[in-house]
This record gives structure tokens, C-alpha cells and sequence, in this order.
């Protein structure tokens, strides 16, 4: 199985368009961007999951006949507005020849996709309804969805759980706060891919979202075998940021501190800050894994 990080960003993109914080002034300095999260996984069949407005950029080069199946894991914006775009796919394809690419989703979360997308069915996608816990039909990879909890909002959300053999699975978990209840693994994860949208958990976790500082506790539940975080967000707020403003002004509730300092971990404010800390955390509260921030167009094989 090869796993390609399409994107790794949050669900506004990395640098936000018009911001001044020093996270956004840091990568734009350093020639950095994170695009919308998602994931291209390649083994005996093509999986793109998730599908956002960066999906074109993304899959050029990469790409050159449609995917075996998209595999969406909830109704927002940022993992569903590109699915237009592979019609792409469509227009290289003889008439005679062309399936709709098989799209799986919950019922929840299609009842929103096809409010924009219902155009689409039937001739550029086929829908097909991801069940919570049993094997997505119709396809040779075993592939099962498993609930998460990304709050009121975005109802019917799911990660998946991808076996290429047994014991050789990828968990991906996309958005999420919390799980009602762990997704049925056979064994440990070969990969576990999972959300980061802040280092440290916020006061107010109002987006709904997964932090590193969290992610701690599900790492350590499921013992992968190797770890990399995506959905990657700006830290706030920032000391001596000019725009501690909206959502970039909630502190963290109770961050962790770094032992060299006696003070909170500073913000991260570039990939190679992000790495860094990361790992002098993972080394800190003894973590078996080394985890890896995920960037975009990073190919892993397993
Ligand atoms: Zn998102
Ligand atoms: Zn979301």
C-alpha cells in the first residue's frame, strides 16, 4: 500500500488568504502551504478519500485514470467541494467505456453532498451508502467506516479503516472531537493518520476538532505501528501577534509544558517547528512512536 498526503491542511488552507499572523507570515516566508486534508492510498485498487476545493491542484501528476472509489468522511466544505472536479477523468474516458466513480458516504452525509452534487449522480459518481461498521460492499479492499463525533454540525461523519491485508491496516480519522465508541480493529494499525488541528486543546473547542495534546490518549488506545497528523491548523494566539483576533484569540486550556523552559510550548510556526515539537513531546510522555507531521505531496509506503 502507498499512501500519498495530498493535503494536510486545515480546512481554510495554510497560509490563510489575507492573514498577517506570524504562523501564515512564517510559511509564506518559507515558501510553505498546506492544502486541504486529503489522502490518495494505492494498493490492489485506488482510493482518493476525501475530496476538497484543492483537489485538481492536487491530483496533477499523480493521477491519471479515476479512482477506484472517493471515499468522503463527512459533509464539510473542505473534504467535499472538488468532487466536480474529476470530471476530468470523465472527459479522458470514451463514452461507451465510462462507469460513475463509486462514492461512499453516509446517508447523513449524503443527504448534504447530493443538495450540491446531485447533478453528478449517475453520471460522474455513483452513490453508494458507507454503513458504520460493516465492510463497504462492492469493493475487493476491505474497507470499514467507523463513527466519529465532530459535533452537531457535521452529522453522519466517519473515518475509515483500510486492510489491505489483516494485519496490515491504515486508520484514518479525519475531523473529529471525540468517538462514541473505538473503531472494531483487528489488530494494532500498520498507519494511523490522524487529526491535529491545534497542538495544545483550546478553552473552547468550538470547530469540533482533534489536538495533538489529545491525539496523545487514541495514539497510545491503539498502538500503531507509525503515526502521522494532518488537518494541521495555526496555533494561537501568538506572542506579539498582531492579529490575535476571532478564533486565534483562545488560549489553550492547559498546555503542556516544555521541561527546558518551564513554560508552555510556544505556537509552532512552520513545518519544521510543528516536527520538532512533536517529537520532543512524543519523547516526553514516553510515546512508543515517533509521529510524523504529515506535509502535502509526502508518499509513504508500507
Ligand atoms: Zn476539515
Ligand atoms: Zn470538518
Amino acid at each position: 500500500m502507498e499512501v500519498t498526503f495530498l493535503g494536510t491542511g486545515s480546512a481554510w488552507g495554510l497560509p490563510e488568504l489575507g492573514c498577517g499572523c506570524r504562523v501564515c507570515r512564517t510559511m509564506r516566508k518559507r515558501g510553505e502551504e498546506r492544502t486541504r486534508t486529503s489522502l490518495l492510498v494505492r494498493g490492489k485498487e485506488t482510493f482518493l478519500i476525501d475530496c476538497g476545493p484543492d483537489v485538481r491542484r492536487q491530483l496533477a501528476g499523480r493521477l491519471e485514470r479515476p479512482p477506484t472509489a472517493v471515499l468522503i468522511t463527512h459533509a464539510h466544505g473542505d473534504h467535499f467541494l472538488g468532487l466536480d472536479e474529476l470530471v476530468a477523468f470523465r472527459r479522458l474516458t470514451e463514452r461507451s467505456s465510462w462507469c460513475p466513480i463509486p462514492t461512499y458516504a453516509t446517508e447523513e452525509t449524503w443527504r448534504r453532498v447530493e443538495e450540491v452534487f446531485g447533478y453528478l449522480l449517475g453520471n460522474l459518481l455513483e452513490k453508494r451508502i458507507a454503513f458504520v461498521g460493516r465492510a463497504l460492499e462492492g469493493l475487493e479492499t476491505r474497507i470499514v467506516p467507523f463513527a466519529t463525533d465532530h459535533g452537531p454540525v457535521a452529522r453522519g461523519s466517519v473515518g475509515y479503516i483500510i486492510e489491505e491485508e489483516p494485519d496490515h491496516s491504515l486508520l484514518y480519522t479525519s475531523d473529529f472531537q471525540d468517538l462514541p465508541r473505538d473503531p472494531p480493529l483487528h489488530s494494532h494499525p500498520a498507519i494511523l493518520v490522524i487529526q491535529s488541528h491545534w497542538l495544545h486543546e483550546p478553552v473552547e473547542n468550538r470547530p469540533h476538532h482533534m489536538s495533538f495534546q489529545r491525539a496523545l490518549e487514541f495514539i497510545r488506545r491503539w498502538g500503531p505501528k507509525r503515526v502521522f497528523l494532518v488537518h494541521i491548523s495555526e496555533e494561537y494566539p501568538v506572542h506579539g501577534d498582531p492579529f490575535p483576533k476571532g478564533l486565534k484569540g483562545t488560549p489553550p486550556k492547559d498546555p503542556l509544558i516544555d521541561p527546558q523552559t518551564g513554560r508552555p510550548y510556544p505556537p509552532p510556526l512552520c513545518h519544521q517547528d510543528w516536527q520538532e515539537t512533536v517529537l520532543r513531546i512524543a519523547q516526553q510522555e514516553g510515546l512508543a512512536q515517533r509521529p510524523v507531521v504529515a506535509y502535502d505531496g509526502l508518499v509513504v509506503r508500507l
